[in-house]
């Protein structure tokens, strides 16, 4: 029998088949998603009504026939009766079409509506030139209905032939390309992964009927996450741990997320966490249900309770989502928690691969640090790890809040043996996010960070041999070895500082005030130019208990050349071995090797 389409709007088919080209592959996922559904619903059925199914596997059957240019969708489910292809297919899925049409005929989302009205069997259009439905109802005694309808207003609905339950949906296909089953295979990969029912192509299974999220935690083996992870994330290396959610209040979600390994080609940018609603893909662009940070997990989350179609507005503006995202970061922290208060050397085994994801996560999120803070832990150079409350708490009395650190396997290491002969406590720092986070634990907690190059402090000065003798003038020994270094530097924007260290071995460092370094390392991270008065500026501090500074101070009344010589070859020295030599200065620095090694060996041999 032929009919009429009930719309008003005579070309509706060929405007949708336009405006939702931007992602056509998503029919695959409408069509068999409501042949899971009929499934679903014929397994409620069956419980509620007692009605028999048969012992045949209930199951979803895709086919390609290439000559025929075909896809058949076939399902055992509950199957639809003449009037019900009327009243679902023909009449409501249009009314919505045309609501779809009014209202978003200027929105780019488009393809993120369809779900909304009702249009996911039209989506088949977008590939078609030609549907059919046989179908036949579980009901007794009804009848096989035939549907036809080649994308205009008119359509066919006729007694079928059908003669098991079910239906079975054939595609014309307009779309070649939709013709290839490595095509179709990858969008039934995508989105049909985690369907509940059985899919198969020809006759391969495609999905996986039992999602690992599904199962509870206890259940799960460590090598099931991992398998689980290289089913979503096939080219990425194995994951560092993992967090299974499963929650009922005050919504219902379920999921894994797992910290990835950092590797060096990481992309933070890129939400890649896969979001599912009761099984089925909807997006893996989820970065507006994630805070931020947490986008740099991976991982699977099902929640009925972000609809199918899923748009960004809505995820921006639905109060469900904001809690959702609270919710996971606060289950990430605990476990967290949980783990380092449980078992401490696995923790710190993770740490590496790890620590970016918290730290950002304490950067953005204030409730977050709240948390986290009693699992941000650094390295000290006793290769004992501690927080930095438990770093305060320890040496309240002696350090006056501050906090010192190095970098690690850094260029520090020659004067670092200062502040370990003295036994002072200096943590590892580990590049440019430790100095956002140091300056935010600043912020918070009013302590100081600074990096063994960025002051001298007490703890490493020798009081007793300290070179307090005046002269005639009134200046202290110190400071005329001071002024005779800084002549003999001859460098205005350099201060020269003679301290009596604690080490003699040690004859001079180069001190970069902390507030200036931090800020020529965010200007060269973000690429800015730096003043150049700003990155020469520090300050030679040498040392007076060292001999040959003391041998420098004697030769300069004998020699003031080659004093002056050996002033800026330790001066170069120093910025060598703090990478801060500029590549510049290289050649007279090695030219001046030269000529200091030929004096000081002409001196020894006269
Ligand atoms: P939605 O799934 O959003 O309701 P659709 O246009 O995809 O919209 O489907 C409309 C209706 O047609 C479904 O709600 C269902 O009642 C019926 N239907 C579609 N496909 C099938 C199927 N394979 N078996 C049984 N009923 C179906």
């Amino acid at each position: 029998m032929k009919k009429k389409l009930q719309i008003h709007s005579e070309n509706i088919l060929p405007i949708i088949k336009k405006w939702l080209y931007s992602n056509k592959d998503i029919f695959i996922r409408e069509l068999v998603s409501n042949s899971c559904d009929a499934i679903s619903k014929l397994l409620v059925l069956q419980d509620l009504e007692n009605i028999e199914i048969g012992s045949d596997r209930l199951a979803i059957t895709i086919n390609i026939n290439k000559e025929k240019k075909t896809i058949t969708i076939t399902d055992n489910g509950i199957g639809m009766t003449g009037d019900e292809v009327e009243q679902y297919i023909a009449q409501i899925a249009f009314s919505g079409a045309e609501e779809f049409v009014k209202k978003y005929n200027t929105n780019k989302e488009k393809d993120q509506f369809i779900g909304h009205f009702g249009l996911g069997f039209y989506s088949a259009f977008m590939v078609s030139k030609l549907v059919e439905i046989e179908t036949l109802s579980y009901k007794e005694d009804s009848k096989p209905a035939h549907w036809l309808c080649d994308g205009s207003s008119d359509y066919e609905l006729n007694e079928g032939t059908r003669t098991t339950r079910g239906t079975e949906i054939t595609l014309h296909i307009e779309d070649e390309e939709y013709l290839n089953p490595i095509k179709i295979r990858s969008i039934l990969d995508t989105y049909c992964s985690f369907l509940q029912h059985p899919i198969y192509l020809s006759d391969d299974q495609i999905n996986d009927v039992e999602p690992l999220w599904i199962k509870p935690a206890s259940e799960c083996k460590d090598q099931e996450y991992i398998d689980f992870y290289h089913k979503l994330y096939p080219l990425e290396p194995n994951p560092i741990f993992w967090i299974h959610l499963n929650v009922d209040h005050p919504f219902n979600l379920k999921g894994i997320l797992y910290f990835p390994k950092i590797t060096p080609r990481f992309d933070f940018q890129t939400s890649m966490i896969k979001l599912f609603t009761n099984r089925v893909f909807v997006s893996d662009h989820c970065q507006d249900l994630f805070p931020n940070f947490l986008t740099i997990l991976r991982g699977a989350i099902d929640t009925p309770d972000v609809p199918l179609n899923v748009s960004r507005s809505y995820l921006q503006t639905d109060s469900t989502v904001h809690k959702l995202a609270a919710h996971i970061t606060k289950k990430i922290s605990d476990r967290l928690t949980t783990l380092y208060n449980n078992e401490r050397e696995l923790f710190i085994s993770y740490w590496k691969d790890i620590e970016t994801i918290i730290k950002l996560g304490i950067l953005h999120d204030e409730k977050f640090y709240e948390r986290a803070k009693l699992f941000l832990i650094w390295k000290n150079t006793q290769d004992q790890w501690l927080t930095i409350e438990e770093y305060i708490e320890k040496h309240k009395e002696n350090y006056n809040d501050k906090i010192f650190y190095t970098i690690q396997d850094s260029e520090h290491s020659h004067f670092l043996n200062l502040y370990k002969d003295k036994n002072v406590e200096v943590i590892y720092g580990s590049g440019p996010l430790d100095t956002a986070t140091f300056n935010y634990l600043e912020n918070k907690l009013g302590v100081n960070f600074q990096r063994i190059d960025g002051g001298i402090d007490d703890l490493i000065l020798d009081k007793n041999r300290e070179k307090t003798l005046l002269d005639i003038d009134g200046k202290t020994e110190a400071s005329n070895i001071a002024a005779f270094i800084k002549s003999r530097l001859n460098k205005e924007h350099i201060e020269v500082e003679a301290k009596s260290l604690t080490s003699e071995t040690l004859p001079a460092f180069v001190m970069i005030d902390e507030r200036l370094r931090r800020m020529r390392d965010y200007l060269s991270m973000t690429q800015k130019e730096m003043p150049n008065e700003l990155l020469g500026k520090h300050t030679l501090v040498v040392n007076t208990n060292n001999p040959l500074i003391s041998a420098i101070i004697k030769l300069k009344n004998k020699d003031v050349d080659l004093a002056s010589d050996l002033v800026n070859q330790i001066y170069d020295l120093s910025l060598l071995s703090q990478k801060e030599l500029h590549p510049d200065s290289l050649p007279l620095f090695i030219q001046r090797s030269s000529t200091v090694l030929q004096k000081l060996a002409a001196h020894i041999s006269e």
